[in-house]
């Protein structure tokens, strides 16, 4: 198991991960993302764009608000059925989800005269009561009923609601689909497992709005799409999983779910859910709103509710898989050496720029030229405190792919040195070759 503490603190020290609010102490289940981690996390983003929407005809990105009417989310269901059950200890006042306790997450649960026995202190347990996961505001300065907010628990109604406004307005045929990335609040009762399980998270999600007898077809199509979609990035087969849910697991909207498991430190856990949703949510906003959401089928001459394929994954816990998948440790001329072998297209930082000495102006000089060139094309730094060695090892410990040198050589004949990260090896090539070569490089 690689060493997830160590993974966290070249997180935090490197600038890719802040427990929030720190200097007050913390803020269970929130993070803040630093310089590094914005840089990944926007690539993830953007890759996730570039593969589910722009690389397909007929899917539309949107933006929809992270307030939501009450109303909302009683014709979505999660008024309802969106909580947990929670039981606590009344010895050691720990919160349990239940399904987590008794699915064994804090070890063996014990009985006395059969009753459940706290797994952490030998407590007694309180009995089980349902919480709500949704945080609720109030919109104005009046608390009451009326005015009545949530913080949106998933991005996914944005897209129902909307329904009408992007067909009437990009005039789309079935089948089409909505997207959008976007923050999202669940009130968990046990945040924990550093990314994976938190209270705001952005989850980067896709409505893809089909005939209702082709539902089962691009099910399994957008599984099997989704599924492509990591190793394409670069995950090991072996540590991506899928999980088929039985009849009896699915939720209220849902008549099949596959998730994509990950390999996590803890084990493999969800990463992606890809649920058939049926018409369920576009019926109820239909009749909550008393606005008709249902689409008219010219070839056929018939209205109805189309069914909903949703592919749905959390970019934070993605970053996290992110993180486990591409860190290593290894060793360079006996020196250990902390390495995150992302791919190319990943690494926050594509290119770094050093002269080979710090103190020869005649080097200097020409790496930042070298490096104000490259700077608007890639993401590229410029490096020249410490030994040549001490900044390579730097930067192998963000994961920057190539480390370009400037040395004596660049200035009879116009070469510089690229460094490849995971070989460390170094090729000469000609400085007006650079541009074709990372771009080669970079591709997704
Ligand atoms: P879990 O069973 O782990 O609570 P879920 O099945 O409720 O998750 P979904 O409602 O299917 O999750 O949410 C879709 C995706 O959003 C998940 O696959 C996950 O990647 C992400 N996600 C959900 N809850 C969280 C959270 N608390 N923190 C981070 N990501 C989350």
């Amino acid at each position: 198991m690689k060493d997830l503490e160590k993974i966290i603190s070249i997180l935090k020290q490197r600038g890719f991960v802040f427990p929030s609010q720190e200097i007050y102490g913390g803020f269970k289940g929130v993070y803040d993302y630093g310089p590094l981690g914005v840089l990944l996390k926007n690539k993830i983003k953007n890759l996730w764009i570039k593969d589910v929407v722009f690389r397909r005809e007929n899917i539309f990105l949107i933006e929809s608000s992270i307030l939501g009417l009450r109303k909302v989310y009683e014709a979505s269901g999660h008024l309802e059925h969106f909580h947990d059950l929670l039981i606590e200890c009344r010895s050691c006042h720990q919160r349990f989800r239940a399904d987590h306790l008794f699915e064994g997450e804090y070890g063996e649960v014990s009985y006395r005269e059969g009753k459940a026995l706290c797994p952490l202190c030998q407590g007694e347990l309180t009995e089980a009561r349902t919480f709500n996961l949704m945080f609720k505001t109030y919109i104005g300065p009046v608390e009451e009923l009326a005015s009545e907010a949530y913080l949106r628990p998933e991005t996914a109604q944005g897209m129902f609601y909307n329904f009408k406004n992007v067909l009437n307005s990009m005039r789309p045929k079935l089948p089409f689909g909505i997207a959008q990335i976007g923050k999202a609040f669940r009130n968990e009762i046990t945040p924990k497992n550093f990314l994976f399980r938190i209270r705001e998270f952005e989850q980067m999600e896709l409505e893809f709005f089909v005939k209702p007898e082709e539902a089962p077809k691009w099910f399994e199509y957008w599984v099997e799409e989704r599924f492509n979609w990591y190793l394409k990035l670069g995950f090991k087969k072996e540590n991506l999983k899928k999980y088929v849910y039985p009849k009896e697991e699915l939720a209220h909207y849902s008549d099949a779910t596959v998730d994509i498991y990950y390999n996590y430190p803890f084990g493999f856990k969800e990463l992606e859910g890809i649920a058939n949703r049926t018409n369920y949510d576009l019926k109820r906003h239909s009749e909550y709103s008393g606005e008709d959401l249902s689409y008219f089928d010219e070839e056929k001459k018939e209205r109805y509710y189309p069914y909903v394929i949703e592919p749905s994954v959390g970019v934070d816990r993605l970053l996290f898989a992110v993180f486990v998948e591409f860190y290593d440790e290894d060793e360079i001329d006996g020196e250990k050496r902390n390495v995150f072998r992302f791919p190319p297209f990943l690494a926050p930082i594509e290119v770094c720029v050093l002269p080979l000495l710090s103190n020869r102006e005649n080097l200097v000089k020409k790496a930042e030229e070298v490096y104000k060139d490259l700077k608007d094309d890639f993401i590229c730094v410029y490096d020249d405190s410490g030994s040549i060695g001490k900044r390579y090892r730097r930067q192998d410990e963000i994961g920057t792919p190539f480390c370009l040198t400037i040395d004596f050589q660049t200035l009879e004949d116009n070469t510089l040195t690229i460094r490849d990260r995971d070989t460390t090896k170094q090729e000469r090539i000609k400085i007006e070759e650079v541009k074709d070569y990372l771009r080669e490089k970079l591709k997704f």
